[in-house]
């Protein structure tokens, strides 16, 4: 075992196997922040367009992330194309009108974007050994199907997938056609390698039985399957429900930073959501008993999985 990769610190359950021993051949990976960082891509993007729009409209910051504020708890999602046409302060603009006056706020928003979308370090040279071994991987994310699949071709990810799980409800963002997202080339956002399918409507993590599914719905079995995330209320606290082996992608957490202040002050996330994360998050703190103790922690990277686990395809089953 790699010396910089931990057994979960202080974990109450040490296992007698030697995990290198144990033959991964279905690897269940979440995508934001355990593949990418996608909250540096977020802030770096939006914050990079809200500071030009309050530049060229002269509306103060405070008052601009209100509005955003608003259409983000309306449309659902926090990554939202057509922002800037229903803010509050564009009322009465047409279309073409907010794209020629904030043309070089997008200019920003797409700048940075590109500059920071990238995967962490070794991810896909990761992925590609584990599948070479005839292993399966699955992505499993509950971001909006259409922004996740626009990353996933610019980041490469569409050869090292096998399969896209996301949430059926989370494909557009609410109240928007797929006509209204046609302006954007198809192949810029449609996999062509990943298969793409549905979680149950309203399912969400950490719900064991979703992961379960989709262990069954990919020819694997428990037993032999791993789950990475970095979540440890959602991914860690599925796995361990799920009798899934659990690895916490721990060099992916992106709470407490200062990114993620901009994000709350935004956010799509209803209020109720908020207050619930800020009071496990408490809970946490206050009670060491009850935390969620992962069974692995990659510190370092994504490549830490190579060390600590061996790859095969799956037995042919016994018919
Ligand atoms: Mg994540």
């Amino acid at each position: 075992m790699n010396g910089s990769t931990s057994k979960g610190q202080d974990a109450p359950h040490v296992r007698h196997w030697n995990a290198a021993s144990k033959k991964v051949s279905l690897l269940v990976t979440d995508l934001d922040n355990t593949l990418f960082d996608w909250l540096e891509i977020w802030y770096e993007s939006f914050s990079a367009m809200l500071n030009k729009v309050a530049e060229i409209s002269g509306i103060p910051v405070s008052d601009l992330e209100k509005e955003f504020y608003e259409v983000h708890q309306r449309r659902g999602t926090s990554e939202y194309a057509f922002a800037l046409q229903e803010l509050r302060s564009s009322a009465g603009l047409s279309r073409h009108q907010v794209k020629a006056k904030y043309e070089a706020a997008i200019g920003a928003y797409r700048a940075a974007r590109d500059r920071t979308l990238h995967l962490y370090p070794r991810v896909a040279e990761t992925l590609a050994a584990i599948r070479a071994t005839g292993a399966t991987i699955v992505g499993y994310t509950e971001s909006m199907r259409f922004y996740t699949s626009y990353r996933m071709r610019a980041l490469g990810l569409d050869k090292l997938l096998d399969y896209l799980y996301s949430p059926e409800d989370a494909e557009l963002p609410i109240g928007l056609a797929i006509e209204d997202l046609e302006r954007y080339p198809q192949d810029k956002y449609r996999p062509r390698h990943t298969e793409l399918r549905h979680t149950p409507r309203g399912e969400k993590k950490p719900n064991p039985q979703l992961l379960l599914d989709i262990v069954r719905d990919t020819g694997g079995t428990p037993e032999t399957t791993l789950y990475i995330g970095d979540s440890l209320m959602k991914d860690i606290a599925m796995a361990q429900d799920a009798g899934i082996t659990d690895v916490w992608a721990k060099y992916g957490v992106p709470h407490d930073r200062a990114e993620y202040a901009l994000l709350k002050r935004v956010t799509h996330w209803p209020p109720e959501d908020v207050a619930k994360e800020e009071s496990i998050k408490q809970r946490e703190r206050e009670q060491n008993g009850s935390r969620i103790v992962p069974t692995y922690v990659l510190n370092h990277g994504f490549y830490e999985l190579l060390t600590l686990f061996s790859y095969a395809a799956p037995f042919p089953r016994v018919p």
